[in-house]
C-alpha cells in the first residue's frame, strides 16, 4: 500500500495517444529511474502524476498508498505529499526564496494554522546545512538570472521543504550540466529515506552515476518495455535505445 502505483495507464494529448498501456510501482523508501528516448512520453507522464491539464487520461490509474489521485485537482495532490520538480521554472522578481518557500509551505498547512517565522527560518536553515547550501542564497529573488545550477538548487531545496512523499524529477535535458547535475544528486541523496519514494526520468545515464537508482525502467513509445536494477542502464548506455526497441519489435532509429 506505501507505493506510489501506476496501473495500466493510457492518456492522449489532441488526438494521439501517448501513454499507451505503462504500468509502474515506486514503493516508498526507493528510488526509480526511468529512462528513454525524446518523445517517449517521460515528461507527460509527470505532467499527468501532477495533474497537468493539457492531457487526457482515457484509462488506467495513479494510486498513492491505494487512492487513486487522478480525481485530485493538482494541489490537492501537492497536500498530499507529490511533487513534482519544475523542469522550467518561472522567474519572480522581488520574491525571495525564503518568501516564496515559506508561502509554499504554508498553503501545504491545515487551514488556520499559521506557519512560526522562528521555527520555518530554523527548518529552513537546517535543510540548506543539509544541503550544504549558502544561506545568502535565499535573499535572491527566485530564479531571476539563475544559472541552470541554480535553478536546481532552488528546485532541490524546495523539495526538501515540502518533504514530499512522492517525488518526480523530471531531468530532460540539456540545461543539466555537471555542476547541475551534482546539485540534484546530492539533493536526492541527502533526501532519500524510508519516507521518500523517488521517480527520476533521465535521458542521460550519466546522472545514474551520481544517484544510483534501486530500479531502472525503459520507456519506449508510451509504455515500460523493461525493468531491472542499476546495471540495465548501463546495459543501455553501452547498447543504446535501438537494442530495447529491436527488442520489442519496433522500427530502431527513430
Ligand atoms: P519525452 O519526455 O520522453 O521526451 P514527451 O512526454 O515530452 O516525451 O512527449 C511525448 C510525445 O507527446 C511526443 O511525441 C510529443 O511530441 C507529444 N507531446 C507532448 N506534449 C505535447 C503537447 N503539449 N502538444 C502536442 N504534443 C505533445
Ligand atoms: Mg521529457
Amino acid at each position: 500500500m506505501n507505493q506510489l502505483e501506476i496501473q495500466d495507464l493510457h492518456a492522449t494529448i489532441g488526438e494521439n495517444e501517448i501513454l499507451r498501456g505503462l504500468s509502474l510501482t515506486v514503493p516508498k523508501g526507493e528510488v526509480h529511474a526511468i529512462m528513454g528516448p525524446n518523445g517517449s512520453g517521460k515528461s507527460t507522464l509527470a505532467k499527468i502524476i501532477a495533474g497537468h491539464p493539457d492531457y487526457t487520461v482515457t484509462s488506467g490509474a495513479v494510486l498513492m498508498d491505494g487512492e487513486n489521485i487522478l480525481e485530485l485537482e493538482p494541489d490537492a495532490r501537492a497536500r498530499k505529499g507529490i511533487f513534482l520538480a519544475f523542469q522550467y521554472p518561472s522567474e519572480i522578481p522581488g520574491v525571495t526564496i525564503a518568501n516564496f518557500l515559506r508561502a509554499a509551505v504554508q498553503a501545504r498547512m491545515p487551514e488556520g494554522e499559521e506557519l512560526e517565522a522562528v521555527e520555518y527560518y530554523q527548518r529552513l536553515y537546517e535543510k540548506m546545512d543539509m544541503l550544504e547550501m549558502p544561506r545568502t542564497f535565499t535573499s535572491r529573488s527566485v530564479n531571476e538570472g539563475f544559472s541552470g545550477g541554480e535553478k536546481k538548487r532552488n528546485e532541490i531545496l524546495q523539495m526538501a521543504m515540502l518533504e514530499p512523499t512522492y517525488a518526480v524529477l523530471d531531468e530532460t535535458d540539456s540545461g543539466l550540466d555537471i555542476d547541475a547535475l551534482k546539485i540534484v544528486a546530492n539533493g536526492v541523496n541527502a533526501l532519500r529515506g524510508p519516507k521518500l519514494g523517488v521517480l527520476l526520468i533521465t535521458h542521460y545515464q550519466r546522472l545514474l552515476d551520481y544517484i544510483v537508482p534501486d530500479h531502472v525502467h525503459v520507456m519506449v513509445q508510451g509504455r515500460i518495455v523493461r525493468s531491472g536494477d542499476k546495471n540495465l542502464a548501463l546495459e543501455l548506455e553501452e547498447k543504446g535505445y535501438d537494442w530495447v526497441r529491436d527488442q520489442i519489435g519496433e522500427p530502431a532509429g527513430v
